[in-house]
């Protein structure tokens, strides 16, 4: 494994101190009946229908559900964008602005009231999944056996990203409780918080509360890219290696903001139909953090945000810098691993160049990967296969520091993709 990089870019981010703006209002709600990973779900609903906010409205063939992110009827079927620039099928719902939930169960007091096996059942009837980006399925993670440790991701290293910062600064103490209450539930001993090493306002935030809870601590790690990146933020933790899991380890992993929906969902039995997106780019007067619900369409919303005054000639990307896909509209649907918009205008890119065999992207590339040579062969399967482009974790680090200015990355996942269809 490569050693993470410090990456030269400025702080284009939102300021996670300013207020998280909410937009929960969307007139209409995409709901995509497929995910980045091209799983697919089977609606349980028609057109006509009438659905309450939390209602499944679609499961996947092992069962995780969707869910309706607000009340009101489903109206047609339509094909829209997510983030990885696919057009999928979606269901559209028509707000009718309620918020009507089916059955409304009053907030809990003790957190830990719960029993393991109906915690698990709990995190997948509520579609709990990593909000970092990765959307994997987080009742898996929780099967994991004698659980000896959680490490709580809040590293979040893509760049101008700030959700997770955003929430430790306003909902620092909401984000301890849920983590206290996981810890007794599952009976694990217990749980350190990784945050940035240069991330003071969170180090700040935590420490007011943390001594309140003996069996969290906080730690920094490296202010470098890719160290939020599971397996390197655990070998930073604690300085073990696994093979396939953590749970190998005895070890959980959970992004911060996935630890904030296990907390709305163990307080008020709510599936997870929100979430934090940072917007940022010359097209903003300045980023800003969002709340938006789970299919809102961005292309409606975005007029409405004061910040946000359209130029001419933007790329839009779905992500952050390093992370994100380049889509072609702001028609965008927000799903549950969108965690940034970058909307920018007068973006010169220096143009692309041979390849110089300077070997950078080899260098640089956390699972040692020969990104030039996958490149190379990407015409030839058995070859190809061999490179074994399947490890890419997408970081875009060979992109970054390419002096040949060649999209490596997405040669790898084209690659990648033609590798899993072989
Ligand atoms: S995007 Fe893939 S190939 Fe490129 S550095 Fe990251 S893991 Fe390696
Ligand atoms: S970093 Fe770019 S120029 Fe250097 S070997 Fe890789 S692809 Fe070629």
């Amino acid at each position: 494994m490569n050693k993470p990089v410090k990456l030269d870019v400025a702080n284009l981010g939102p300021n996670p101190q300013d207020k998280i703006i909410t937009n929960l209002k969307p007139q209409i709600i995409y709901i995509p009946l497929e995910d980045k990973s091209g799983l697919t779900y089977n609606h349980l609903v028609k057109e006509g229908d009438y659905v309450y906010k939390g209602d499944i409205i679609a499961t996947s063939k092992d069962n995780f559900p969707i869910h309706a992110s607000v009340s009101g009827y489903v109206v047609r079927g339509e094909v829209k964008t997510i983030a990885t620039g696919q057009k999928v099928k979606c269901l559209v719902i028509e707000n009718d602005f309620k918020e009507k939930y089916r059955t409304t169960t009053g907030s809990k007091r003790n957190l830990s009231n719960y029993r393991k096996e109906d915690f698990l059942e709990l995190l997948k009837t509520s579609g709990i999944v990593g909000l970092s980006g990765s959307a994997f399925p987080t009742y898996q993670k929780y099967q994991t056996k004698n659980p000896k440790l959680l490490i709580v991701n809040a590293v979040e290293c893509e760049p101008y990203l700030t959700c997770d910062k955003a929430l430790i600064y306003h909902q620092v103490e909401y984000l301890l409780e849920g983590i206290d209450a996981i810890l007794d539930i599952m009976q694990i001993p217990r749980a350190i918080i990784a945050i940035s090493e240069n991330d003071f306002i969170s180090a700040e935030e935590l420490n007011k509360y943390i001594g309140t809870y003996p069996n969290i601590t906080v730690m920094s790690v490296p202010s470098k890219y890719p160290c939020g990146w599971e397996r390197e933020l655990v070998k930073l933790v604690v300085n073990q290696k696994y093979h396939q899991t953590p749970s190998e380890l005895g070890i959980i992993t959970n992004n911060i903001s996935t630890i904030y929906a296990i907390y709305e969902m163990l307080k008020y039995h709510r599936p997870l139909t929100e979430r934090i997106v940072s917007l940022i780019g010359n097209n903003f007067t300045k980023p800003i953090n969002i709340k938006v619900k789970i299919g809102t369409n961005m292309g409606e919303i975005l007029p409405k945000i004061k910040e946000y005054h359209p130029k001419e000639d933007t790329i839009i990307i779905a992500g952050g810098p390093m992370m994100g896909t380049n889509i072609p509209t702001t028609d965008l649907i927000v799903t549950k691993d969108l965690n940034g918009l970058i909307i920018t205008s007068n973006y010169h890119e220096k143009p692309m160049t041979p390849c110089i065999k300077c070997g950078k992207c080899s260098e640089v590339c956390p699972v040692s990967l020969i990104p030039n040579e996958i490149i190379k062969n990407i015409n030839n399967p058995s070859m190809l296969k061999k490179l074994k482009p399947n490890r890419c974790i997408e970081c875009g680090l060979c992109s970054y520091i390419c002096p040949a200015k060649i999209k490596i990355r997405d040669f790898v996942i084209k690659a990648k993709k033609e590798v899993k269809n072989d």
